[in-house]
């Protein structure tokens, strides 16, 4: 018999965003992110914390491969600027369709609305 893994061992976070120092001025951050699309979540996804945030946000639909889009180059934009309020679209870099096979590959059509809200120190 195996022992348990140890409660402590936690794998390594790659998609964490705050190792980089991009975080560091922030006081106060709050992120929320909807999904639209045909196959998209229909769950609302909104963070308050700092060590919530990902780099990566990933795309729901199940067709789509290589998706989603980068919320870590999103924050440090708004973080260079200085920016206290963004609201915008972010398309999903996806394609739908098997990377292993031919056929169409159509361009996922997933979009997520972001709206960042950050407060600097
Ligand atoms: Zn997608």
């Amino acid at each position: 018999m195996n022992p348990p893994p140890s409660k402590h061992f936690r794998p390594p976070d790659r998609n964490r965003i705050r190792i980089d120092g991009t975080m560091d001025p922030l006081d106060g951050i709050q992120v929320q992110i909807e999904e639209k699309g045909k196959r998209a979540s229909p769950y609302l996804m909104l963070w308050h914390q700092k060590e919530m945030i990902r780099e990566m946000i990933p795309c729901s639909n199940a067709l789509c491969f290589d998706g989603g889009f980068s919320l870590g180059d999103l924050l440090r934009e708004l973080v260079n600027n200085q920016q206290h309020n963004f609201i915008g679209t972010n398309f999903c870099r996806g394609r739908e369709g098997d990377p292993e096979r031919g056929g169409p590959r159509p361009s996922c059509e997933t979009r997520f609305l972001v709206e960042v809200k950050l407060s600097f120190r």
